[in-house]
Protein backbone atom coordinates (compact mmCIF):
# COMPACT_ATOMS: atom_id res chain seq x y z
CA UNK A 1 0.00 0.00 0.00
CA UNK A 2 2.93 2.44 1.05
CA UNK A 3 4.64 1.58 -2.13
CA UNK A 4 5.74 4.50 -4.31
CA UNK A 5 4.23 3.84 -7.99
CA UNK A 6 6.21 6.53 -9.37
CA UNK A 7 9.68 5.09 -8.19
CA UNK A 8 12.15 4.97 -11.07
CA UNK A 9 15.11 3.94 -11.41
CA UNK A 10 16.35 6.54 -13.53
CA UNK A 11 18.05 9.08 -11.68
CA UNK A 12 17.23 12.03 -13.82
CA UNK A 13 13.23 11.36 -13.98
CA UNK A 14 14.11 10.59 -10.33
CA UNK A 15 14.95 13.93 -9.36
CA UNK A 16 12.26 16.42 -11.19
CA UNK A 17 9.31 17.33 -9.63
CA UNK A 18 6.85 14.38 -8.36
CA UNK A 19 4.08 16.17 -10.15
CA UNK A 20 5.62 16.13 -13.49
CA UNK A 21 6.76 12.61 -12.85
CA UNK A 22 3.14 11.72 -12.02
CA UNK A 23 1.89 12.72 -15.64
CA UNK A 24 5.08 11.40 -17.72
CA UNK A 25 5.33 8.03 -16.10
CA UNK A 26 1.96 6.59 -17.82
CA UNK A 27 2.98 8.13 -21.29
CA UNK A 28 6.01 6.12 -21.09
CA UNK A 29 6.71 2.38 -21.90
CA UNK A 30 9.53 0.45 -20.80
CA UNK A 31 11.98 -1.08 -23.86
CA UNK A 32 14.77 -3.37 -24.06
CA UNK A 33 17.75 -2.02 -26.19
CA UNK A 34 20.43 -4.23 -27.74
CA UNK A 35 23.88 -3.44 -27.81
CA UNK A 36 24.37 -1.86 -31.39
CA UNK A 37 21.22 -0.69 -31.57
CA UNK A 38 20.73 2.96 -32.98
CA UNK A 39 18.67 4.68 -31.73
CA UNK A 40 19.17 7.78 -33.81
CA UNK A 41 21.57 8.97 -36.38
CA UNK A 42 23.35 12.58 -36.15
CA UNK A 43 20.47 14.69 -38.11
CA UNK A 44 17.71 12.46 -37.81
CA UNK A 45 14.48 13.46 -36.18
CA UNK A 46 14.08 12.88 -32.43
CA UNK A 47 11.01 10.97 -32.74
CA UNK A 48 11.21 9.62 -29.04
CA UNK A 49 13.66 10.07 -25.85
CA UNK A 50 15.32 7.69 -23.54
CA UNK A 51 16.11 7.53 -20.41
CA UNK A 52 17.84 4.12 -19.59
CA UNK A 53 17.84 1.96 -16.36
CA UNK A 54 20.54 -0.32 -17.11
CA UNK A 55 21.29 0.26 -20.29
CA UNK A 56 24.26 2.62 -21.61
CA UNK A 57 24.27 4.68 -24.49
CA UNK A 58 26.85 5.91 -26.65
CA UNK A 59 27.35 9.38 -28.06
CA UNK A 60 28.97 9.08 -31.50
CA UNK A 61 30.32 11.37 -33.66
CA UNK A 62 30.80 9.91 -37.51
CA UNK A 63 33.75 11.61 -39.41
CA UNK A 64 34.99 10.54 -43.13
CA UNK A 65 32.59 7.56 -42.70
CA UNK A 66 34.11 6.01 -39.88
CA UNK A 67 32.69 3.66 -37.32
CA UNK A 68 30.68 6.53 -34.67
CA UNK A 69 33.79 7.31 -32.37
CA UNK A 70 32.52 7.85 -28.59
CA UNK A 71 32.42 11.36 -27.09
CA UNK A 72 29.94 11.02 -24.33
CA UNK A 73 27.73 8.16 -22.34
CA UNK A 74 24.35 8.66 -21.25
CA UNK A 75 22.91 5.78 -18.73
CA UNK A 76 20.74 6.10 -15.50
CA UNK A 77 22.00 9.80 -14.79
CA UNK A 78 20.28 11.32 -18.32
CA UNK A 79 18.45 10.75 -21.01
CA UNK A 80 18.78 10.67 -25.04
CA UNK A 81 16.60 13.50 -26.60
CA UNK A 82 17.53 16.65 -23.78
CA UNK A 83 17.67 18.50 -26.95
CA UNK A 84 13.98 18.36 -27.29
CA UNK A 85 13.44 20.96 -23.85
CA UNK A 86 15.49 22.98 -25.73
CA UNK A 87 13.12 23.24 -29.29
CA UNK A 88 16.14 21.33 -30.47
CA UNK A 89 14.02 18.68 -33.64
CA UNK A 90 16.68 16.25 -34.82
CA UNK A 91 19.22 14.40 -33.34
CA UNK A 92 23.46 16.53 -32.94
CA UNK A 93 25.27 13.07 -32.24
CA UNK A 94 24.53 9.23 -33.76
CA UNK A 95 23.20 7.21 -30.33
CA UNK A 96 24.15 3.79 -29.88
CA UNK A 97 23.39 0.87 -27.45
CA UNK A 98 26.66 0.19 -25.76
CA UNK A 99 25.49 -1.81 -23.23
CA UNK A 100 22.29 -3.77 -23.37
CA UNK A 101 19.36 -2.81 -20.92
CA UNK A 102 16.11 -1.75 -20.10
CA UNK A 103 15.22 2.16 -20.84
CA UNK A 104 11.43 4.14 -20.32
CA UNK A 105 10.79 5.88 -23.32
CA UNK A 106 8.46 8.52 -24.81
CA UNK A 107 7.20 9.60 -27.58
CA UNK A 108 8.88 12.67 -27.98
CA UNK A 109 4.95 14.24 -29.28
CA UNK A 110 3.83 13.41 -25.77
CA UNK A 111 7.06 14.35 -24.19
CA UNK A 112 6.85 18.03 -25.57
CA UNK A 113 3.44 18.28 -24.04
CA UNK A 114 4.61 17.77 -20.74
CA UNK A 115 7.12 20.17 -21.33
CA UNK A 116 4.74 22.92 -21.95
CA UNK A 117 2.71 22.01 -18.75
CA UNK A 118 6.08 22.09 -16.90
CA UNK A 119 8.42 24.68 -17.98
CA UNK A 120 10.84 24.18 -15.50
CA UNK A 121 11.20 20.91 -16.64
CA UNK A 122 13.75 22.98 -19.46
CA UNK A 123 15.80 24.01 -16.67
CA UNK A 124 16.61 20.32 -15.29
CA UNK A 125 17.02 19.11 -19.26
CA UNK A 126 19.22 22.12 -19.67
CA UNK A 127 21.71 21.49 -16.39
CA UNK A 128 21.86 17.82 -17.86
CA UNK A 129 22.49 18.82 -21.27
CA UNK A 130 25.39 21.50 -19.57
CA UNK A 131 26.60 18.30 -18.01
CA UNK A 132 26.76 15.92 -21.49
CA UNK A 133 28.17 18.86 -23.11
CA UNK A 134 30.95 18.57 -20.54
CA UNK A 135 31.85 14.93 -21.13
CA UNK A 136 32.26 15.93 -24.57
CA UNK A 137 34.67 18.50 -24.19
CA UNK A 138 36.64 16.24 -21.68
CA UNK A 139 36.54 13.43 -24.36
CA UNK A 140 38.48 15.58 -27.02
CA UNK A 141 41.33 16.07 -24.70
CA UNK A 142 41.18 12.47 -23.34
CA UNK A 143 41.57 11.36 -27.17
CA UNK A 144 44.76 13.68 -27.29
CA UNK A 145 46.03 13.12 -24.40
CA UNK A 146 45.26 9.47 -22.38
CA UNK A 147 46.74 6.49 -23.29
CA UNK A 148 44.33 3.37 -23.94
CA UNK A 149 44.68 1.53 -20.84
CA UNK A 150 43.68 4.77 -18.81
CA UNK A 151 40.77 5.04 -21.49
CA UNK A 152 39.50 1.77 -21.15
CA UNK A 153 39.56 1.94 -17.48
CA UNK A 154 37.56 5.05 -17.17
CA UNK A 155 34.97 3.71 -20.13
CA UNK A 156 34.50 0.45 -17.49
CA UNK A 157 34.44 3.09 -14.66
CA UNK A 158 31.89 5.45 -15.97
CA UNK A 159 29.73 2.34 -17.68
CA UNK A 160 29.87 1.28 -14.34
CA UNK A 161 28.17 4.49 -12.20
CA UNK A 162 25.78 4.94 -15.09
CA UNK A 163 24.24 1.27 -15.76
CA UNK A 164 25.14 -0.43 -12.03
CA UNK A 165 27.18 -3.27 -13.49
CA UNK A 166 30.49 -4.34 -13.06
CA UNK A 167 30.18 -6.69 -16.05
CA UNK A 168 29.99 -6.03 -19.90
CA UNK A 169 29.11 -7.55 -23.05
CA UNK A 170 31.29 -6.12 -25.44
CA UNK A 171 33.73 -7.35 -27.86
CA UNK A 172 37.01 -6.10 -28.82
CA UNK A 173 36.18 -4.47 -31.92
CA UNK A 174 33.18 -2.70 -30.39
CA UNK A 175 35.35 -1.11 -27.76
CA UNK A 176 37.84 -0.55 -30.44
CA UNK A 177 35.22 1.29 -32.76
CA UNK A 178 33.90 3.81 -29.49
CA UNK A 179 37.47 4.36 -27.85
CA UNK A 180 38.68 5.10 -31.45
CA UNK A 181 41.78 2.83 -31.68
CA UNK A 182 43.01 0.08 -33.21
CA UNK A 183 41.86 -3.49 -32.04
CA UNK A 184 45.17 -4.53 -31.06
CA UNK A 185 45.69 -1.79 -28.81
CA UNK A 186 42.40 -2.48 -26.81
CA UNK A 187 43.55 -6.33 -26.64
CA UNK A 188 46.90 -5.10 -25.34
CA UNK A 189 44.90 -2.61 -22.70
CA UNK A 190 42.25 -5.66 -21.57
CA UNK A 191 45.25 -7.61 -20.96
CA UNK A 192 47.24 -5.44 -19.06
CA UNK A 193 44.36 -4.82 -16.81
CA UNK A 194 43.49 -8.33 -16.52
CA UNK A 195 47.48 -8.76 -15.46
CA UNK A 196 47.24 -6.29 -12.90
CA UNK A 197 43.79 -8.10 -11.50
CA UNK A 198 41.52 -5.07 -12.05
CA UNK A 199 39.44 -6.80 -14.51
CA UNK A 200 38.46 -10.32 -15.50
CA UNK A 201 38.01 -10.70 -19.44
CA UNK A 202 37.07 -13.45 -21.75
CA UNK A 203 34.86 -14.09 -24.80
CA UNK A 204 33.39 -10.70 -24.73
CA UNK A 205 32.73 -10.73 -21.26
CA UNK A 206 34.68 -7.62 -19.02
CA UNK A 207 34.08 -8.00 -15.46
CA UNK A 208 35.33 -5.46 -12.47
CA UNK A 209 37.46 -7.24 -10.15
CA UNK A 210 39.34 -4.66 -7.99
CA UNK A 211 37.07 -1.40 -8.81
CA UNK A 212 39.73 1.33 -6.28
CA UNK A 213 42.46 -0.12 -8.46
CA UNK A 214 40.44 0.64 -11.98
CA UNK A 215 40.05 4.06 -10.20
CA UNK A 216 43.99 4.50 -9.79
CA UNK A 217 44.34 3.20 -13.38
CA UNK A 218 42.07 5.40 -15.43
CA UNK A 219 42.47 8.84 -16.52
CA UNK A 220 41.35 12.35 -14.27
CA UNK A 221 38.87 12.24 -16.74
CA UNK A 222 36.88 9.99 -15.27
CA UNK A 223 36.83 11.92 -11.78
CA UNK A 224 35.88 15.21 -13.96
CA UNK A 225 32.82 14.05 -15.63
CA UNK A 226 31.69 11.69 -12.50
CA UNK A 227 28.29 13.93 -12.55
ZN1 LIG B 1 41.14 10.86 -20.17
Amino acid sequence: MSERRDAVSNKLLASIPHTARKILLPKMDRVSLSVGDILYEAGQQLNFAYFPEDALLSVGIVVDGHAPLEIAMIGSEGMAGAGLGLGIESATFTKTVSVSGVALRIESNRFKEVLEKFPALRKDLSSYSQSLFRQTAQSAACHRYHVVEQRLARWLLAGRDRSGKVQFQVTQEFLSQLLGVRRVGVTNAASMLQKRKLIRYSRGNLAIINGPGLEEMACSCYINTQS
